[in-house]
């Protein structure tokens, strides 16, 4: 778990840095919100199985965490859409078309 939110963290920062310069083009902010969500809403699944079968239970928050997380994987942008931009600015190759 450690490792991936550090691995995001760091694409975040990155992002972030270029941002700044005013270099950030939306194709690097789709890579990163495609990969963050991923990996935030993976993290959730984790952590929701670590609780084992309490984890599915109102005592403790980690489905809500989970739920919303489901809502933000759509309207941040698709997995799947956010992949077809990647490999677009990638290839040149405009897979959705
Ligand atoms: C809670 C919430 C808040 C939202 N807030 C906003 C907002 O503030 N502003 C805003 O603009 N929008 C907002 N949205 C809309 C959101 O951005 C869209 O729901 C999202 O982009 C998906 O579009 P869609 O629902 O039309 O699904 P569709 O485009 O119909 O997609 C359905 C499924 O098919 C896949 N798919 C579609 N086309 C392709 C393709 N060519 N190749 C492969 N797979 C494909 C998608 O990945 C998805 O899994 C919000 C949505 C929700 C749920």
């Amino acid at each position: 778990m450690i490792t991936e939110i550090t691995k995001a963290q760091l694409l975040t920062w990155r992002l972030g840095v270029l941002r700044n310069e005013g270099k950030a083009t939306s194709a690097q902010i789709s890579m990163a919100k495609r990969n963050n969500v991923e990996m935030a809403l993976n993290i959730a699944r984790e952590a929701r199985q670590v609780l084992g079968a309490m984890g599915i239970t109102g005592d403790y928050s980690i489905m809500r965490h989970m739920m919303n997380l489901e809502s933000v994987i759509t309207y941040e942008g698709t997995h799947d859409i956010h992949l077809l931009i990647t490999g677009l600015d990638i290839t040149g190759i405009a897979a959705f078309k």
